[in-house]
């Protein structure tokens, strides 16, 4: 008996403007639910307290990032707010290896780019409630100085004109939701015939068991 059909995990890909709540469903999705994994990005900014090199960024010079564009070995790549940003192509290599959804939280100019090299990746979208839960999300989070978290909300005002370009939007108002809408989405991406390995053979596999059924059960 079939019970579900074995597939091709699809890469996500999170985008939103800073503070929307992006790298927080992320990291849920990755603790809450097998087969996902966090694609680690290469950076030139600086730590901020608390993160991990290898675990939130791969901190990098940007002689170093010059050298990784150089040697092609990043699938996107972009600079924000004044710093570069980018994507290792062998974090989408190896989770596909492993068969996970890999999970990139990136601004919309690398999505764009994941939308051209990464034909099966699901662009996700996520829109804050409102323009004041942002304000304090990104005042709360603590991060930015007041003057850069206005700098963020100007430039949210453009990023959201993108969404139209994603498969899919997510509003982040209650977490536990936003987190449940996403991974329902992926849930539905990954029964696409596309996704099915060796569709084919199950497609045969059925159609001969169908014909064995058809000749041992006779008819009136
Ligand atoms: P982004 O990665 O989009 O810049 P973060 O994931 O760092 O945003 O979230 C910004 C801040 O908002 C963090 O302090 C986080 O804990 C908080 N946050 C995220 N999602 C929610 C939510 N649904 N409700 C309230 N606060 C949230
Ligand atoms: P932060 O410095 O706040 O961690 O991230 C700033 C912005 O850079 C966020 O929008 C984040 O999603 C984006 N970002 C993080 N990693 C990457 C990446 O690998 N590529 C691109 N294009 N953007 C990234």
């Amino acid at each position: 008996m079939i019970t579900g059909l074995p597939y091709r995990p699809c890469p996500l890909v999170l985008a939103a403007p800073s503070g929307t709540g992006k790298t927080t469903i992320a990291h849920a999705l990755v603790e809450r639910f097998t087969r996902f994994e966090f694609s680690v990005s290469a950076t030139t900014r600086l730590p901020r307290k608390r993160e991990r090199d290898g675990i939130d960024y791969d901190f990098v010079s940007r002689e170093r990032f010059e050298d990784m564009i150089e040697a092609d070995e990043l699938v996107e790549w972009a600079e924000v707010h004044g710093n570069l940003y980018g994507t290792p192509r062998k974090n989408l290599e190896a989770a596909a290896d492993r068969g996970e959804h890999v999970v990139l939280d990136i601004d919309v100019q690398g999505a764009h780019q994941i939308r051209e090299r990464v034909p099966d990746a699901v662009l996700v979208f996520v829109f804050p409630p409102s323009a004041e839960a942002l304000w304090t999300r990104l005042t709360a989070r603590g991060t930015e100085a007041l003057d850069e978290v206005r700098r963020r909300l100007r430039a949210a005002r453009d990023e959201l004109e993108e969404a139209e370009h994603f498969d899919y939007i997510v509003v982040n108002d209650d977490l536990d939701r936003a987190v449940s809408r996403v991974r329902a989405i992926i849930e539905a991406e990954s029964h696409r015939p596309r996704q099915t390995l060796d569709l084919d053979g199950e497609v045969g596999r059925l159609r001969a068991e169908i014909d064995d059924v058809i000749r041992e059960r006779p008819g009136d």
